[in-house]
């Protein structure tokens, strides 16, 4: 299944495929205080693919805390539409069912997780065990480095 979605403005567009059905995957909210600011809710499936079509003036990278990650912002409309990590082939990324408005995951029940404790070591191992293997649209983009940093 291809599941699609974008941010408010529509400038940041993401697709998501999977094998497995929303109920199957299960949505998450990492109880940090980024994500709560946004109300982000988010899925990855390590044996999917996210593409990202969004040109790079369109996105603010935020990095924050350990530094392992960029937060893909819309700089349009302030929409927080996924996390990405690593480079080339190893780049994946978890996204934002709230911020990407995607119906199919609208009513799964939510599982709470907190990475508190987690060392960076851990945190970059666990996002590529978890997360999904992202390309995107935009060659500049597709040839960053979203960390570690
Ligand atoms: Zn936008």
């Amino acid at each position: 299944m291809r599941y699609s979605g974008q941010c408010h403005c529509g400038k940041v567009k993401a697709s998501f495929e999977t094998q497995k059905t929303p109920a199957e995957l299960g949505v998450r909210t990492c109880q940090c205080v980024f994500c709560r600011r946004h109300g982000a809710v988010n899925i990855s499936d390590p044996e999917g693919q996210i593409v990202i079509d969004a040109a790079p003036d369109d996105l603010v990278r935020y990095r924050f805390a350990l530094k392992t990650a960029d937060f893909l912002i819309c700089r349009q409309c302030g929409v927080y539409v996924a996390a990405v990590m690593g480079e080339g082939a190893k780049t994946c990324s978890t996204i934002n069912i709230i911020g990407l408005r995607m119906e199919d995951f609208l009513d799964i029940e939510e599982a709470a997780m907190d990475y508190d404790a987690e060392t960076t070591q851990d945190r970059i191992a666990r996002r590529y065990t978890k997360w999904t293997p992202t390309m995107f649209t935009d060659a500049e983009l597709a040839a960053s480095n979203f960390g570690p940093h």
